[in-house]
């Protein structure tokens, strides 16, 4: 499968990766929006939002839990962050395996373009 966050989890394309466990992968956006930009995604290929079944429901909450920590390790814990997913085209998505954004250091405005 043609994959670019696959080959990422892989590494046969370079991150700058900060946190990897069984699960996960957690690695410095390439365009950040932020001053902190990282993106959480599962080992496990999964295109979008709408393709995560029943017996993903655990990685999902581990890929919140893994960003909140990271935040909180990186010092954005009490200032705060966002934490966003995009799904298919009107939702923004560009890269189709799934990707939980953490977004840190500015204030961030609503409702998001
Ligand atoms: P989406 O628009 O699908 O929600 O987010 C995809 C994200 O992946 C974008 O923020 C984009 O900058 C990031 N991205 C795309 N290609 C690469 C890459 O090759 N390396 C890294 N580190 N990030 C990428």
């Amino acid at each position: 499968m043609d994959c670019l966050f696959c080959a990422i989890n892989n590494k046969t394309i370079p991150a700058e990766i900060v946190y990897e466990d069984e699960l996960v992968t957690v690695f410095k956006d390439i365009q950040p929006q932020a001053p902190l930009h990282m993106l959480t995604i599962p080992k496990k290929h999964i295109s979008t939002i709408n393709d995560i079944g029943e017996e993903d429901k655990d990685l999902l909450g581990h890929m919140i839990y893994t960003a909140k920590t990271i935040a909180a390790q990186q010092g954005y814990a009490e200032d705060g962050y966002r934490l966003a997913m995009n799904c298919n085209e009107q939702g923004g998505q560009t890269v189709y395996h799934i990707h939980l954004h953490m977004l840190a250091g500015r204030q961030m405005t609503w409702p998001p373009g």
